[in-house]
C-alpha cells in the first residue's frame, strides 16, 4: 500500500461532483492518462449518484464514505453507504436494469467498463459497497 486516503461527506448531489474530483486528484498521483482519470471520474460519480439516489432515496443527511488506495499501480476505490442495500445484486449488473423508470440503468455498466474490476457488497437494510480496481 502506497497511499490512502477516507473521505466522508453528506448525500447531497453537490458533493457527486466533490467525489469525483477529490477522487482523481489523488489517484494522479499513480502513472495516469488523462483519459484513465475521466475514466475514474465517471466510474465514481456513478456510484456516489446511485448511493444519494438509491441508497439513500435522495435524503439529504445522511453519510457516504470513499475510501481510495493507492498499491504498486494500482487503484482502489470503495464508495459506502448505510441505505437501502441492493436485494438483487445480478439483476442491478443488467444493462438498462433500473428501479426507476425514469433512469437509464447504464451506471453500472459505466462502471464495469471504465474500471478493471468492479465487486458489490451489499445487504438489504444495511447498505452497500462498491469496490473498483483499476
Ligand atoms: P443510471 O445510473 O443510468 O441513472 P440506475 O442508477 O438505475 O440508472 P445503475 O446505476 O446501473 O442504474 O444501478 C442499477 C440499479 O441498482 C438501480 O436502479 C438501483 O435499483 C440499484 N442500486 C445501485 N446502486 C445502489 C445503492 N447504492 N443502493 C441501493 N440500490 C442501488
Ligand atoms: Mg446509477
Amino acid at each position: 500500500l502506497k497511499n490512502q486516503v477516507t473521505i466522508s461527506f453528506l448525500s447531497i448531489s453537490e458533493n457527486v461532483a466533490f467525489a469525483r474530483v477529490t477522487t482523481a486528484a489523488f489517484a494522479s498521483q499513480l502513472e495516469f492518462t488523462i483519459n484513465d482519470l475521466e475514466e475514474i471520474k465517471v466510474a465514481v460519480s456513478e456510484a456516489v449518484a446511485n448511493a444519494i439516489v438509491h441508497g439513500y432515496n435522495n435524503a439529504e443527511d445522511k453519510m457516504i464514505t470513499i475510501e481510495v488506495k493507492l498499491y504498486g499501480n494500482k487503484l482502489e476505490i470503495a464508495v459506502i453507504d448505510e441505505g437501502t442495500g441492493i436485494p438483487d445484486i445480478k439483476q442491478a449488473l443488467q444493462p438498462s436494469f433500473s428501479t426507476d423508470p425514469e433512469r437509464m440503468g447504464l451506471g453500472f455498466v459505466f462502471m464495469q467498463s471504465f474500471m478493471d474490476k468492479l465487486k458489490i457488497n451489499s445487504v438489504p437494510g444495511k447498505g452497500t459497497k462498491v469496490i473498483m480496481i483499476k
